[in-house]
């Protein structure tokens, strides 16, 4: 009679990701510190407060995962699409089948969008199930992906608007003296970006967003009058965003490096915007673009169309996290954004706050940082 050993109890194992058998949306909106506002709003009059629209899905394992769908202004009805469309197709599946998981939602729901609000779902999904892989694994998520290029990434200061020359200036005197060594602006007008670039010219190089507010021909004209700023990239300068021919018509004048790709929904865009030759830089959002899944599939594209590969972030719960573990997963470890406002409370109790314009990368399993319950249930709003 053969007496076999008792097997170990393994630990760090994708076997014990489990089933999901329970999946929950929180939305929580913090208040922010800022004499601009933000660019993006669904009321006349932007709130100065940030969402965070939490996924969290636990395993019958004892795992929880946490994801984040792109929201804004109080989004209840995001959260209702979530809790109502997307986690009753979620629960019961084993959390292990990422990809599976993906393709089910994506294909099931095709018919209610491509871009948008369904895809920040499944994005939250995508996130969360990543979370528990590198728990399970005992694992940072970095490592999943193929472990770090950086322990540390340098992350961007990305002003809001001031609307006010004076006002965007002293911003970038203020985000120089914190550390920050890139800093985008969001303003629109001229007199503004340049005294923005004056007061940044020596000490940090400077990007410009405009989030899609000019017709072409419009944008030719300010992509001339430009020029001479020393721009590091252009930002989404033509409205529709997906005006691809658009974009490539000003990228033509090679006047400055074109990015875009925020609003764009998945890999396939991404492969429309190579197609029309319409950017240098692609920004695919992890929360809005299908999550880490899609985005590395993003990166590997852009990496075979000489491309550069620079998500968008303007996050402040676990997508952000997860943009720091992709990023730092990439040989050239691209910036990070953050947001420059300043938060009545933090989900992580400051370890995502950049020093010196750098934030290191999470070493602890999945994403890495846990957010407060004590903060998320303060601000929790639904
Ligand atoms: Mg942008």
């Amino acid at each position: 009679m053969t007496i076999a050993a008792k097997p170990a109890m393994r630990t760090g194992s994708l076997s014990q990701s489990g089933r999901i058998i329970k999946a929950e949306c929180l939305l929580v909106a913090v208040p922010f510190q800022s004499d601009a506002k933000p660019v993006w709003s669904f009321t006349s009059a932007p709130k100065n407060t940030f969402d965070t629209l939490f996924v969290r899905l636990e395993t019958d394992t004892g795992l929880v995962g946490w994801g984040e769908a792109f929201s804004r202004t109080e989004d209840r009805s995001l959260k209702s699409l979530v809790e109502t469309r997307i986690l009753p197709l979620v629960t019961g599946e084993e959390a292990r089948h990422i990809g599976k998981i993906k393709h089910k939602l994506e294909y099931g729901l095709q018919n209610f969008g491509r871009v948008g609000p369904t895809m920040y779902a499944i994005s939250a999904v995508d996130i969360a199930l990543w979370d528990i892989a590198g728990k399970a694994a005992g694992a940072p998520l970095v490592d999943l992906l193929g472990g770090p290029f950086a322990n540390e990434v340098e992350v961007y200061a990305s002003l809001l608007r001031y609307d006010s020359e004076d006002g965007v200036a002293a911003a970038v005197t203020r985000a120089i003296a914190e550390g920050y060594r890139y800093i985008k602006l969001h303003e629109i007008r001229y007199p503004e970006i340049a005294a923005a670039c004056t007061a940044a010219a020596g000490k940090a190089s400077v990007m410009l967003d405009v989030n899609c507010p000019w017709s072409v021909s419009e944008a030719l004209a300010m992509d001339a009058r430009l020029s001479e700023l020393n721009l590091l990239w252009l930002e989404e300068p033509v409205w529709p965003p997906d005006d691809f021919r658009g974009l490539a018509r000003v990228r033509a004048e090679k006047r400055h490096r074109i990015a875009a790709g925020e609003n764009a929904g998945s890999l396939q865009d991404f492969v429309a915007m190579a197609d029309a030759g319409a950017i240098d830089i692609a920004q695919p959002d992890v929360a809005k673009t299908g999550g880490i899944t899609e985005l590395m599939k993003i990166a590997a594209f852009c990496e075979a169309s000489a491309i550069e590969f620079v998500p968008h972030c303007a996050l402040f719960g676990p997508g952000q996290i997860a943009t720091v573990h992709l990023n730092a997963a990439q040989r050239t470890v691209p910036l990070l954004e953050r947001l420059y406002c300043h938060f009545e409370a933090e989900i992580y109790n400051g370890a995502t706050l950049p020093v010196n314009g750098r934030l290191a990368v999470p070493t602890g399993p999945g994403l890495g940082i846990e957010p407060d319950q004590a903060v998320i249930e303060c601000y929790r709003i639904a």
